[in-house]
């Protein structure tokens, strides 16, 4: 099979001068995942890859760069969905770690599916993976915003889906053993309520992948992606439709059952992306067969 892999940096309102740098590091994450797929490496490392890159660059609302709770702390969540043995790994609510998926990557080695705080960071010390002082995730844009919006009188986190720039990472590759893999890693939504989990690190909410059908990782509105089981709908939608069309189709469902916006990438098991998005802008990179990327960030009219 020849090998795909789809990422996005997220679908919201992203700022003209911002744009470059979300641009660069899907396309970055790409690059670096490829590579290891052609050489035949399995989708779950190549996927964990992409993500990493993605989670320590600042540009992102992922690892290092993501936004803050109410209480001015960051708490990241995170999974990745193995489409072969629909094997699952989720971290909810993480702290003290800054590529949060290489937790979920240990909990999908376990019996269990979904870790949250203090207990998937001890999971993950004793993992042996490193712990990062809070500080070094915190970037003084995100302290910026924070105070900007926690002084707003009545703000609430949905308000968030216009103005302000965020960047949910997320993706999803296939190897050449045709195996499907989904990941996503996010900061959540600015001044969340501290314990708050968005869709991300849940199930066929923000992540899933099924060789059967595909794999699909969504960012945007998290509250409502969780209610439509956005992205298991999407993958169910791949049964009759092209994956531009499922990805279409599931951002519709949540667009209609709960007046949602976001965005959504995908990957059917014939190796055809789908992407879709009903926010104003998605980051969003792709290679093709040849291992040439394509990154962009897509505006809708
Ligand atoms: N979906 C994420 C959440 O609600 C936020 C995002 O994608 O930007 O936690």
């Amino acid at each position: 099979m020849q090998p795909r892999i789809i990422v996005h940096g997220g679908a919201w309102t992203i700022p003209a001068e911002r744009q470059q740098a979300h641009i660069d590091g899907v396309r970055a994450a790409v690059k670096t995942a490829w590579p290891m797929l052609a050489e035949g490496a399995d989708a779950l490392d190549a996927v964990q890859a992409a993500i990493n890159l993605m989670e320590i660059d600042p540009t992102f609302d992922a690892g290092r760069g993501a936004v803050l709770n109410a209480d001015g702390q960051i708490e990241l969540d995170a999974a990745i969905m193995d489409g072969r043995t629909l094997n699952y790994g989720g971290v909810a609510g993480v702290r003290h770690f800054m590529t949060p998926v290489d937790i979920a990557r240990k909990v999908l080695e376990t019996e269990f599916c979904l870790l949250i705080a203090e207990g998937a960071e001890r999971f993950a010390r004793e993992c042996g993976l490193p712990e990062v002082d809070p500080r070094e995730l915190l970037t003084e844009r995100e302290l910026e915003l924070y105070k900007e919006l926690i002084s707003r009188k009545g703000y609430c986190t949905h308000d968030a889906f216009k103005p302000v720039p965020q960047g949910t990472v997320g993706a999803v590759a296939m190897d050449v053993n045709g195996n499907i893999v989904a990941a996503t890693s996010t900061g959540g939504t600015p001044c969340k309520k501290p314990g708050r989990v968005g869709d991300s690190p849940l199930c066929g909410a923000g992540t899933y992948a099924d060789n059967e059908t595909g794999g699909a990782s969504a960012t945007g509105f998290g509250e409502g992606i969780i209610r439509t089981l956005m992205t298991r709908s999407a993958c169910d939608y791949l049964r009759d439709n092209g994956a531009n069309d499922a990805a279409r189709l599931a951002i519709e469902l949540l667009h209609r059952r709960v007046n949602g916006h976001a965005g959504l990438i995908m990957l059917n098991n014939k190796g055809e992306y789908g992407i879709f998005h009903n926010t104003d802008h998605m980051a969003y990179a792709y290679a093709h067969a040849d291992g040439t990327v394509h990154a962009s960030v897509h505006m809708n009219e």
